[in-house]
């Protein structure tokens, strides 16, 4: 039978067990984060549609395709978050962080939202964990972002990761490259796709970005953004590189990575896993030293990173790494009879207060019941709570690993 309602499309529920996966991850990250001085920042789910069309650019096939931009009652145009990076930039300047201090360290994690097509680890609304380090330009901190993002998947036990770094050059040497590109892309223009024929007016560099294999194949032999770098650019690349060198952080050159979104200037990474197969993506980041400034503060360097929480779920699974799970309780309290339940409850709610997991029977079922439902349940210990070990003020405690029964007084009970 059809059921009436379901989750949306390319939307899902995350249950238990799972959840306890999504809480390890977290908490990870959270620990990653304080490890490298990093605070987190919670921003809306929802900001002005302008703030994104600004920041993340016109031509991204996010602002052309993939937002959820809706009016509200008052008339205005609002959009569901489809990063975090243009929100956490409005709060740095709304919020003048920078004269609160001269580099600011910010992370975050939730759902983000785009309408794409839901496929395997790719979902509309998803899951990031990311990082931002405003106000400085020095080369270390590249590196720091890209070893922090490593840095959680080395805790979590990840392997057959690669990282792929690539320079995306400034303002300065962009138009260069720019010029070459159009003049390679002129005759090819037929063969490419309308999307490409658009980039192509609108934004060359995105033409990189094509998902249509022809367009693919033609973009190969374009000329690549590392081949124009201006003297600044390339000076500043070559030390991310030899920091990585000396950090022994392997890497290979991707010259065709340009990332989905306009504001990325310099330095652009990505970390992929060979698991995920075309969606091999599992998180990326990169310099974006105009986009203060664009979205009108002051002109402030800046790295970050975005990770794909869902993408990385199946990773972990498919690479079989093994998570706490906190699936079991301490202790289940058995009660048979009524009188016996009202002591039981008393008995249940001082434990939880000590901070034991305990679990008691909601359906009055038999003894026999409940003990499987203890099993079920993996606790440790039973209570059993009884008529007549209440007359006897005593409790019969079992030990559900060696199975060994013993009866306590009441005031005397140790678990
Ligand atoms: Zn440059
Ligand atoms: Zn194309």
């Amino acid at each position: 039978m059809q059921k009436k309602y379901q989750a949306l499309h390319g939307t899902r529920d995350i249950l238990p067990p799972e959840s306890s996966l999504w809480q390890y991850i977290e908490a990870k990250v959270r620990e990653v984060m304080r490890i490298y001085n990093y605070r987190e920042i919670r921003f809306p789910i929802f900001e002005h549609t302008e703030l994104f069309q600004r920041g993340i650019g016109e031509s991204t096939d996010i602002v052309t395709k993939e937002m959820y931009t809706f009016k509200d009652l008052g008339g205005r145009s609002l959009t569901l978050r489809p990063e975090g990076t243009a929100p956490v930039v409005r709060a740095y300047i709304q919020h003048s962080l920078a004269k609160k201090a001269p580099v600011n360290k910010l992370y975050y994690l939730g759902p983000m939202f785009r309408q794409e097509r839901p496929q395997k680890g790719r979902m509309r609304q998803f899951h990031q964990f990311a990082a931002e380090l405003l106000g400085t330009l020095d080369p270390a901190a590249d590196v720091e972002m890209i070893d922090l993002n490593l840095e959680v998947y080395r805790r979590l036990g990840l392997k057959n990761l690669k990282l792929y770094l690539n320079s995306v050059g400034c303002p300065k040497c962009r138009p260069q490259h720019r010029q070459k590109l159009l003049a390679f892309a002129k005759d090819k223009l037929p063969e490419l796709c309308s999307d490409c024929n658009l980039r192509y007016t609108r934004n060359p560099l995105r033409m990189f970005d094509c998902k249509v294999e022809t367009c693919q194949i033609i973009l190969k032999e374009a000329p690549v953004m590392l081949d124009s770098l201006c003297h600044e650019c390339r000076e500043h690349f070559e030390r991310v590189k030899q920091n990585l060198e000396y950090l022994e952080i392997d890497f290979e050159l991707d010259d065709h990575m340009v990332r989905g979104l306009d504001y990325y200037t310099k330095t652009a990474f990505e970390i992929r896993s060979e698991e995920l197969g075309a969606q091999d993506s599992l998180s990326g980041g990169g310099r974006y030293d105009l986009l203060v400034s664009d979205l009108g503060g002051e002109e402030t360097p800046a790295i970050g990173f975005a990770a794909g929480t869902d993408r990385l779920i199946v990773a972990i699974e498919s690479q079989k790494i093994s998570y706490p799970s906190d699936e079991k309780i301490d202790i289940f309290i058995a009660p048979v009879g009524e009188e016996a339940k009202k002591t039981a409850m008393k008995l249940l709610f001082s434990l939880r207060r000590k901070g034991h997991s305990c679990e008691i029977d909601y359906l009055d079922r038999s003894l026999k019941a409940q003990m499987r439902e203890a099993n079920r349940l993996g606790a440790k210990k039973v209570i059993i709570v009884g008529e007549r070990e209440l007359e006897e003020g005593v409790y019969e405690v079992k030990d559900m690993q060696t199975g060994e029964q013993v009866r306590m007084p009441q005031a005397e009970l140790k678990v």
